[in-house]
């Protein structure tokens, strides 16, 4: 829809406005939301959407956020000086429950990146059994350059400004990317400042001391292994056999790492935002462990090859975890990717035009929505625990994230078999087709 400026004079009556709009161009539906990663995401569902046959009433109150809250605050750094941040909180749907997200830092968070990741998010709980709708927030900012101090006075002043449309009933954020538990303890505090009494529910991925769950700091990647053992047990393969190359060796990267490594396999490839280390032969795994916790970043690391942090994607391997950042794998290098699998630990990392480049080169994708969806499930069962006042042992917490995880594979499995398409579009149609279901039943208020 480019132009409609006289659809929009009919709608509205014949007001004495009406020939200015008939001259104006209406902004097509989710004009608000314009980004590279929400084309992504609209791309994604609309899909699943055509392979369901979903109605268009409920494409169109799935394809866009129910709803969004954009913030400009101010915070005094070091120096003395004040300085304006943006942040954003975005909820995907109602329906479902409370609303579940992380909110991140980064120079190029947006209102429409948060809007392609609370969808995700939906689909994600979603496609695990949860009973939450998604959302997604973050702060514009570097967090590289800003002090320990600096970070807390932002993170404190973007929880504040959110204050109204959050709650332990109504959306519970969670860390994602520069956001962990250091974050989430400021967060929580802050919550409970402005309410008067502690609410460690507010949060989840929170330091065990304030109500933290065992296991929450590696449930993500943890998520992501169980996924590639369940792969592998499909295709008939055993994980000590794979070499693998890990794009990111933050909390979701640097789980999969360790633990891939524990189980046997070789990683012959890993990048952080510095730069990347390749060697066909095996990395040794735990200096690049010990040289990430004593130095931070991989610059420098003595081993391997030095390649650049996307030229590692195109290392020869088995398994590819980008598990980094979104847009990774695109158009123009998906024909270079040298992988047999990929599986997304990072939320958005290959585009649609990769997608089918990589289907055509007979390269699966394990979705996003499935692979790292252990983060959620650990951070629903820290909601759990701390509604109830309980504290599960880290032993309980794994099995019960298997077991959710090894279900939701297996119904993925099933409707990739039963309806002929790839993984990402089977998982997109089973978490569709559960919120759609509780949509069709709640009809529309009032
Ligand atoms: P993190 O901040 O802990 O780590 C990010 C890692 O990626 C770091 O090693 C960083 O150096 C590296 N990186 C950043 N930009 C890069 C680039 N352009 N190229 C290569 N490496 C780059 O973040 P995280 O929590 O591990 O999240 C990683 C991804 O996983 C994100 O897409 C996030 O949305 C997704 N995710 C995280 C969680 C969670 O529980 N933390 C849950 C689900 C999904």
């Amino acid at each position: 829809m480019a132009s409609n400026g006289r659809g929009v004079a009919d709608r509205r009556g014949t007001g004495g406005w009406e020939s200015v709009l008939e001259t104006e161009r209406t902004l097509e539906p989710g004009a608000e939301w314009h980004s590279e990663l929400y084309r992504v995401a609209v791309d994604q569902f609309t899909r699943a959407a055509d392979l369901l046959g979903l109605e268009d009433e409920i494409r169109a109150r799935l394809r866009e956020p129910r709803r969004a809250l954009v913030v400009n605050f101010p915070v005094r750094l070091d120096t003395g000086h004040v300085e304006s941040f943006t942040g954003y909180r975005v909820q995907h749907t109602l329906t479902m429950g409370p609303m579940k997200g992380g909110f991140r830092y980064g120079p190029g968070v947006s209102l429409g990146e948060c809007a392609a990741l609370a969808m995700w998010m939906t689909f994600k709980c979603a496609l695990v059994g949860l009973p939450f709708g998604g959302a997604k927030g973050g702060v514009r900012c570097d967090p590289n350059r800003l002090s320990e101090r600096e970070l807390e006075r932002v993170t404190r002043r973007y929880a504040s400004e959110i204050f109204p449309i959050i709650g332990p009933d109504r959306d519970i954020p969670a860390p994602d990317i520069a956001t962990g538990e250091r974050e989430m303890a400021w967060f929580m505090d802050t919550y409970s400042q402005q309410v008067g009494h502690p609410v460690p529910e507010i949060v989840t991925g929170k330091p065990l001391v304030l109500g933290g769950t065992e296991g929450r700091d590696i449930a993500t990647g943890l998520g992501v292994v169980y996924c590639i053992e369940e792969l592998m047990e499909t295709a008939g393969e055993a994980v000590d056999t794979q070499r693998v190359v890990v794009q990111g060796l933050g909390n979701v990267g640097g789980t999969v790492v360790r633990e891939l490594a524990q189980r046997g396999a070789t990683v012959v490839g890993v990048s952080d935002v510095t730069g990347g280390v390749v060697d066909p032969d095996g990395l040794d795994t735990e200096a690049v462990g010990d040289w990430i916790a004593g130095r931070r970043f991989l610059r420098g690391f003595p081993g391997g090859r030095h390649v650049g942090r996307v030229e590692v994607l195109e290392q020869p391997c088995d398994l590819l975890v980008p598990a980094a950042v979104e847009h990774q794998i695109t158009g123009v290098n998906a024909p270079r990717i040298e992988a047999r699998w990929i599986v997304e630990g990072a939320n958005g990392p290959t585009t649609p035009e990769a997608d089918e480049i990589l289907a055509a080169r007979g390269i699966e994708v394990l979705p996003d929505v499935l692979a790292n969806a252990g983060g959620v499930t650990v951070s629903y069962f820290e909601w759990v625990q701390d509604q109830q006042k309980l504290a599960w042992q880290a032993a309980e917490v794994a099995v019960r994230l298997r077991l959710q995880l090894d279900d939701a594979f297996g119904r993925v499995r099933e409707a990739r078999d039963r309806r002929a398409t790839d993984w990402r579009t089977a998982a997109q149609s089973v978490a569709i087709e559960r919120v759609a279901e509780a949509s069709r039943l709640r009809t529309i208020y009032p």
